[in-house]
């Protein structure tokens, strides 16, 4: 069987896992991306440390997929946490578990891991071309835009890795999606993931408290009860405690159903124990005061609380202390996909077989963020871009040996 050839559109951490495989295999593999450099979105996750995987129990991590969770569980089986950070340490990025249980590179940053990465594919053979933009089908080709005009080519087979829709200006933008429906393949509708939420906050209120940070609360919606911090932003809320909440929250919204995240502001002391010692104070005390030396809450806590109940301070000790332990946050839409961490939706299940493959278009397969699956922040997210990127290039290199 001689040297086939395979086109990997889309060089972040999915395309780029797939070109190892695919390269470590024995074929010739070229890279296209958009962008003038691959994988900016992976740099740009580096910026927060590069959350790369998490250390919890897998039975649980595994879970976290959601409805996906099934599909995506030989491809996770098949490159567990473990193997990830002995991949890491294999390029010379070792790692660490942060209090969290989330898995981060000791340096805290993803160049040093990218370069070596892109070394070691250099080394394998695997050729990278950016600034080629991949443009949609002309017959069975592939379309590129590069500086020098447009080019086709045509290839023994392909994997689009091209991202979700979030962060477009990082390459990802989701522009494939008319030309793949066009070839008879169901894409769900793309929606923000892992995404602040607008509040309708007062002037005065977003003025004093835009950036200050609500820590070591929980917070409580369909989704569960998940402990945490966030963000009050200009807009809204944000940040990891949020995000863990957006698919609830998202899919309440988008049922034309009201909204909203009930947030423990005391989540160490029972309503019971709260309501007593709220109930210490004489009608002299003031509500700051009762709130600081009963509840333990002052600045923006304090503030939130006053802000979505100002009628607070006249509450008895009873009520007060139930607020404190569920004070619901109304939220009235997701922000932006732009703005998202990841999205939902993408290439359908129902359109892929078990190797990643488009049943519509035998010969070219999906990995990463395209695929429709969703995942709170966590490392869960780089998991299942890297897994499927392997799993899809273990179905590549299946498919060219049976139709050699
Ligand atoms: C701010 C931020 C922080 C994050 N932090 C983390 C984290 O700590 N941990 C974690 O697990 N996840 C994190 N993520 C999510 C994670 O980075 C993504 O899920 C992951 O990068 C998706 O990988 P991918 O290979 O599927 O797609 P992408 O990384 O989006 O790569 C797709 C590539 O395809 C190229 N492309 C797209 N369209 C075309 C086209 N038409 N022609 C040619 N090329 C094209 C793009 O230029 C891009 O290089 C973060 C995301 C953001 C935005």
């Amino acid at each position: 069987m001689g040297q086939k050839n395979i086109a990997i559109v889309g060089g972040g951490p999915s395309g780029l896992m797939a070109a190892q495989v695919l390269a470590e295999r024995g074929h010739a593999v070229t890279v296209y991306d958009g962008m003038p450099t691959v994988a900016r979105k992976f740099l740009l996750a580096g910026k927060s440390g590069l959350n790369i995987t998490h250390s919890e129990p897998y039975a649980a991590f595994a879970e976290r997929f959601g409805n996906a969770s099934p599909r995506l569980r030989a491809a996770l089986d098949a490159f567990t946490p473990d193997d990830i950070r002995q991949w890491a340490a294999d390029l010379g990025t070792r790692t660490f578990v942060g209090s969290s249980g989330r898995v981060f590179p000791e340096v805290m940053k993803a160049s040093p891991l990218l370069r070596a990465w892109l070394k070691s594919l250099e080394s394998r053979g695997v050729r990278i071309l950016t600034r080629h933009r991949w443009t949609g089908f002309e017959g069975s080709a592939l379309a590129f835009e590069t500086p020098d005009g447009k080019t086709l080519v045509s290839v023994n087979a392909t994997l689009l890795a091209l991202g979700g829709a979030s962060y477009p200006r990082l390459g990802s933008d989701a522009a494939w999606v008319s030309w793949l429906e066009k070839r008879g393949v169901s894409v769900a509708k793309f929606q923000p993931a892992n995404c602040g939420f607008d509040v309708d906050w007062s002037e005065p209120f977003r003025d004093r408290f835009a950036g200050a940070a609500l820590k070591g609360v929980t917070a409580t919606s369909e989704a569960g009860t998940v402990p945490g911090e966030f963000v009050v932003s200009k807009s809204g809320i944000e940040g990891s405690l949020v995000y863990a909440h957006t698919s609830a929250l998202r899919n309440r919204l988008s049922q034309g159903e009201p909204a909203e995240l009930a947030v423990d502001l005391a989540p160490g002391r029972t309503v019971e124990k709260l309501a007593k010692d709220l109930g210490r104070f004489d009608s002299k005390t003031s509500f700051s005061n009762r709130l600081r030396k009963g509840a333990g809450l002052e600045g923006v806590k304090a503030a939130v609380l006053r802000e979505l109940s100002p009628d607070a301070a006249r509450l008895a000790p009873p009520d007060l202390a139930a607020l404190i332990k569920a004070l619901p946050i109304p939220v009235l839409r997701p922000r932006p996909i732009a703005e998202a961490i990841s999205s939902a939706g993408g290439v359908t299940w129902a359109a892929l077989d078990d190797s990643y493959m488009l049943k519509a278009l035998p010969g070219t397969f999906i990995a990463g963020e395209m695929i429709d699956w969703e995942a709170p922040t966590g490392g869960y997210l780089l998991t299942a871009c890297f897994g499927t990127g392997r799993a899809a290039a273990r179905g590549i290199d299946r498919w060219l040996g049976q139709s050699a």
